[in-house]
């Protein structure tokens, strides 16, 4: 048996361990594409029985477009000081948010790691992030 398929059978179980980033990446680069979503599928059902499948509604709220983390596979960030940098206000960021709970979003990803910067607005997002 290979290892990607002992690690769906033992997360096919029952208390199926973590998996750890070994695991994972085993998944990620081996595992047949259909049994890997079999697997899924079936521990979806034993979490939540039934056929009802749930989502949220979410937005990515990026204040700004100011890296200095220079993923490579990345072509949004600009670097401090290029021209077409920009940084939203604390009012944009808050009528965003406004129009994602104006849709009945719940969820809000703001990453705060680009910049030091960044902190300043931690302190006016709302209490659920
Ligand atoms: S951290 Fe995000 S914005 Fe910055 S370079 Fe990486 S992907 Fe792009």
């Amino acid at each position: 048996m290979a290892a990607w398929q002992e690690i769906l059978e033992s997360q096919l179980g029952d208390n199926p361990p973590r998996l750890s980033i070994e695991e994972a990446t085993i998944l990620y680069d081996e595992a047949d594409q259909n049994e890997l979503l079999h697997a899924g599928l079936l521990m979806r059902r034993k979490r939540v029985p039934g056929n009802k499948v749930t989502y949220l509604v979410d937005r990515n709220v990026n204040y700004t477009n100011v890296c200095t983390i220079n993923c490579q596979f990345c072509s949004f960030y600009r670097p401090p000081g290029h021209e077409e940098t920009y940084t939203q206000s604390v009012d944009q960021i808050s009528a965003r948010f406004a129009e994602l709970e104006n849709i009945g979003g719940t969820w809000i990803v703001f990453p705060l790691s680009r910049l030091k910067e960044s902190q300043k607005f931690a302190k006016h997002l709302p209490k659920r992030c």
